[in-house]
């Protein structure tokens, strides 16, 4: 089906958020409770993992993202067979921190395939006596990126059954991934969190139904993760963790951080709640200095959940001009500027997307504000992507994103790297950036900023210099709201 620029902002921001939730709750698995004042850094893993990478749980996320991405449906049996691969891959590769749960059951499969597995999982659970791990949920996140079509809803549900129950047993996982995958869901196209109705999809006569419903309300009359802090490693605690942690938030950065402070498996309450906060607030509102930093099996980083993820929405196709996974999006009809240094701070850079291939060599790192290729930027640059359109209205968190942008290209320079920054003509969406950053990081007046860019009459520097109206106005409000 086809989704809207915002629609597709929240759908990359599900998968992203998971990610970051994860890497950002890493290195605090296993510990205490915090209080609201705590802020989370990355840092090394319990796992071993790098600061800023991701564990088990976005692993696994990624076997079903790559089904999806490819065109392959989670429920059919290509498609379940596709994810399975895609865990016993990283297992072999890697395989760190991975559930208890989950390894005694692809241990215990005689085999490779969803039947093997099927046994080896209720298996598990008849000798111990319960198999509700979060293990089943905490992976959930990007299933619901195939299911987006209208009346998609029981077909989601009994993906999410058939995707949990070949390691997870227990009824409540595949309750709590339906659940969630609703939520996600409807987040993805419509922004709100719609919960009306999702207890009746796990309804099946023997009283789940009900029981779900208690399970919310009780998440409800919490204010805080910490109250399910005790026993959050199992699926029910972590579903309200999570659920209490989005609910609560003001903001995507707010529910990552509150789900965090609920201590114990801070990772997969982060990357349960991350999924689901993404899905609300869109990709567009998650810090890009925690999107530069997260990584992982099986190479990955944000731009790659990112491609991943929009091929997923689309069935794996890319749209007419390439997009996402095209070479390259450079259009011959745009012009062409030559990289420039910006008017106050000569380690920042400007120009259009075709000025890539100019760089000088002092640049490290391109700060990208229009859709991008996956060969346009260099082999040892870094590439950071900016979701920033240049029509109004469809930029779902434009001051937010706006400052985020130039809040990256300061930490970038206070790590001593040159920047370059760029859209597609150096036009409009450049402008903007770099009259905002001008201000709000090197203390220049606006109006001297907008002028030292306007390069149409001689004296600026962007030859096409043309910034959008709804662009400088947001800029104002911006800026006008730091003095204030
Ligand atoms: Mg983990």
């Amino acid at each position: 089906m086809h989704l809207t620029a915002q629609q597709l902002d929240r759908a990359v921001g599900t998968v992203v958020g998971s990610a970051v939730g994860d890497a950002l709750g890493a290195p605090y698995e296993f510990g205490p409770t915090h209080p609201d004042d705590f802020v989370p850094h990355f840092g090394p893993g319990k796992g071993g993992e790098q600061p800023g990478g991701w564990t088990d749980d976005t692993a696994m996320a990624i076997a079903i993202l790559d089904t999806l991405a490819a065109g392959l449906d989670v429920d059919s049996d290509r498609g379940i067979q596709s994810v399975i691969d895609g865990w016993h891959q990283w297992a072999d590769e890697d395989g760190r921190g991975i559930g208890i749960q989950t390894v005694q059951v692809m241990h215990g499969a005689r085999d490779r395939t969803e039947r093997a597995l099927l046994r080896s999982s209720e298996a598990v659970h008849t000798r111990t006596g319960r198999s509700g791990g979060n293990g089943s949920l905490m992976r959930i996140g990007p299933l619901a990126l195939g299911y987006l079509d209208p009346d998609a809803e029981r077909a989601l549900q009994s993906a999410a059954e058939r995707v949990t129950r070949v390691t997870h047993w227990e009824s409540d996982n595949g309750a709590a991934a339906t659940i969630w995958s609703l939520l996600i869901r409807r987040a993805i196209l419509t922004g709100e969190l719609d919960d009306r109705g999702v207890t009746d999809l796990v309804a099946d006569g023997t009283g789940r139904h009900s029981r779900w419903s208690r399970i919310i309300d009780e998440a409800r009359a919490a204010t805080h993760p910490r109250e399910f802090s005790e026993g959050n490693g199992w699926v029910v605690k972590a579903f309200q963790a999570a659920l209490v942690a989005v609910e609560g938030a003001s903001d995507f950065r707010d529910a990552i951080y509150r789900a965090i402070r609920g201590g114990r498996d801070t990772d997969t309450v982060a990357a349960i709640a991350g999924a689901l906060a993404g899905a609300r607030w869109g990709a567009s509102q998650i810090p890009l200095s925690w999107q530069r930093r997260i990584h992982g099996w099986p190479g990955y980083t944000a731009n790659d959940l990112a491609r991943l993820t929009i091929l997923a929405a689309r069935r794996g196709e890319s749209d007419r001009h390439g997009w996402p996974a095209g070479a390259t999006m450079l259009n011959p009809h745009l012009r062409h500027t030559d990289p420039v240094r910006h008017p106050f701070d000569d380690g920042v850079w400007l120009g259009s997307q075709s000025a890539i291939a100019k760089l000088p060599p002092s640049v490290s790192a391109v700060v990208s504000l229009s859709r991008l290729g996956t060969r346009e930027v260099p082999e040892g640059i870094e590439s950071i992507r900016v979701w920033l359109i240049d029509a109004p209205g469809e930029n779902l968190n434009l001051e937010w994103t706006l400052a985020d942008a130039t809040d990256v290209i300061a930490e970038l320079r206070a790590e001593g790297r040159e920047v370059f920054v760029h859209c597609a003509e150096a036009r409009s969406r450049t402008a903007a950036v770099a009259a905002l950053y001008a201000s709000r990081h090197r203390g220049a007046d606006l109006d001297s900023a907008w002028a030292a860019l306007d390069g149409r009459r001689g004296g600026g520097i962007l030859p096409y210099y043309d910034p959008a109206p709804f662009l400088r106005d947001a800029v104002a409000r911006i800026v006008a709201a730091g003095r204030g």
